[in-house]
């Protein structure tokens, strides 16, 4: 067991119903990123996806495509979820969906608890029912009638008048740990991230919280309630369990200990939910309450937020298939800053491939390596005098990790990958500078070459090491064309927060051919 802090983290669990977008790899790639970073620093680093796959619709599309609803989604988890992950490279250490048996005992488990516990209660619910829906209607889908409907109530998706009906409901007493929620969000402001989420959060709870609804009985696919499976579990509680669930919560107490709690990295739309009714609930089941939970914006493609209904839902494969995964990985997380809402463009996408990967990091790590080969048989020289260009260099890479490190601490992955790009423009502008091509030609200046190209491939050595978590294909492919494996070992085994200790590669190392790391992309 890695002898570092805790760290696990999570994303939001997928709507198995939702055709995977560039919104999903989006989220995944930027927890797979703070995970890899953490992992490869020696933290005891958990990453858990998955699934969510309980309630009337997707029992709906399930039946209206001929199958049972667990076919269903069996079916899309493996043609779509876990596709998604390969596509964009996420190494999770973990998938649970809501239909494990072990989540639905465990979920059972912890309902059951705060039932006892007296945090559960039965109430009438009373409210507007669509009959074509067969749902009572959230306030979002109720419209005002118009033509022989005027005047009326009207279901938003049918058109037609609501009845006001009335149903026995599970309620959770969500209203009594309201001043524990703005006492939680006073004394932890770093609970809700970024500032404007925890800004609406406290707005929200503020205003007092309604008990919640937790059960429904006018359809069965979801979780019975355990002591009366009449009614099954409201989704919304049933998937938030999962963090809990997926590692033992109710069944295995040592791995529950070593995780919880979870920071929790989510879309801001369903912010409310991860940063209210979650803590809640662990609040009332006398747990822990989460680490943090992080608000991410949205991705925008042409002013209009991503979603499968609009023309504008890009599938991640779309541009893997022309970029990689590495360029997915790296434009995401470099063009927007991580918190906030954020454009995609082809163009951009395009531009930064050619002139931050192809140009800047990888022709850099293509002409040194050759230099390498060309001047010393390929074989990493000794360097002999370190002058003040080199001591600069040395001081931008361990200046660079630091703050890398601080910003991956504070979600800022933008600015880490913006902090690890000084050392990508830095060597670009030591090479130009120190023109080792003119330095070959003088005999009496093979020292001066010798320290200039083992500063270099140095440089390259730490950028791979700090590339890493982001370019997970790219950063190996030069690790080896370094040939360090064979005496610093594997690129996944490099702690990455001592990666600006200078000096690791080891003079005498024989590199070796480095796979082209971005190929010119020929226009479509
Ligand atoms: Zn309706």
């Amino acid at each position: 067991m890695p002898e570092g802090r805790p760290f696990y983290l999570t994303t939001p669990i997928f709507y198995v119903n939702d055709v995977p977008h560039i919104g999903h790899a989006y989220t995944e790639v930027a927890a797979d990123v703070l995970t890899r970073w953490h992992r490869q620093s020696g933290d005891d680093t958990w990453l858990l996806t998955g699934t969510d796959e309980h309630g009337q619709k997707i029992l709906r599309t399930a039946t209206a495509n001929g199958a049972s609803p667990k076919e269903w989604t069996d079916r899309l988890v493996e043609t779509a979820w876990k596709p998604l992950l390969e596509t964009i490279d996420i190494a999770n250490d973990d998938f649970i969906r809501t239909t494990d048996e072990r989540h639905e005992r465990r979920v059972k488990l912890f309902i059951e608890k705060l039932h006892e516990a007296g945090h559960i209660y039965e109430a009438e619910f009373e409210g507007l029912y669509c009959v074509g829906c067969e749902e009572f209607k959230p306030q979002s889908e109720i419209v005002e009638g118009t033509g022989q409907y005027a005047g009326q109530k009207v279901c938003a998706i049918h058109g037609r008048p609501l009845e006001l009906m009335q149903e026995k409901n599970y309620f959770f007493r969500m209203s009594a740990f309201q001043q524990q929620l703005l006492d939680l969000y006073k004394e932890r402001p770093e609970f809700v991230q970024p500032e404007s989420a925890r800004n609406e959060v406290v707005a929200f709870v503020s205003q007092g919280l309604n008990d919640l609804s937790i059960s429904r009985s006018s359809f069965d696919w979801g979780i019975p309630i355990p002591w009366d499976p009449s009614h099954v579990l409201y989704v919304w509680v049933d998937a938030l369990l999962n963090y809990a669930t997926a590692i033992g919560y109710g069944e295995d107490d040592a791995e529950f200990t070593r995780r919880w709690p979870a920071q929790h990295i989510v879309g801001k739309d369903i912010l409310r939910f991860h940063a209210v009714i979650w803590p809640a609930m662990l609040m009332a089941a006398g747990l822990p309450v989460p680490a943090g939970v992080f608000g991410h914006g949205w991705l925008l493609v042409g002013g209009e937020k991503m979603s499968k209904s609009k023309l504008t839902g890009i599938a991640p494969n779309e541009i893997t298939d022309t970029f990689g995964s590495d360029a997915f990985r790296y434009y995401f997380m470099r063009a927007i800053s991580f918190g906030q809402d954020g454009s995609f463009s082809w163009e951009d996408l395009a531009a930064r491939y050619q002139a931050e990967l192809a140009n800047g990091f990888g022709n850099l790590a293509s002409r040194v390596l050759a230099m390498v080969k060309r001047y010393f048989d390929g074989v990493v020289p000794q360097p002999v005098v370190d002058e003040a260009a080199e001591l600069a260099i040395q001081t931008t890479v361990s200046a660079a990790v630091l703050e890398a490190d601080a910003a991956i601490e504070r979600f800022a992955i933008h600015d880490a990958l913006a902090a690890v790009w000084k050392i990508v423009d830095a060597l670009n502008g030591y090479i130009t500078e120190q023109e080792p091509w003119a330095l070959a030609k003088d005999q009496a200046r093979r020292d001066r070459l010798a320290t200039v190209l083992y500063t270099a491939t140095e440089g390259l050595r730490a950028l791979a090491v700090l590339l890493s978590p982001v370019l997970t294909k790219a950063a190996p492919k030069l690790w080896a064309a370094l040939g360090v494996e064979d005496s610093l070992g594997e690129l996944s085994a490099q702690p990455l927060r001592s990666a600006g200790e200078w000096g690791q590669l080891k003079p005498g190392t024989a590199v070796g051919e480095l796979e082209p790391l971005f190929p010119r992309i020929e226009a479509a």
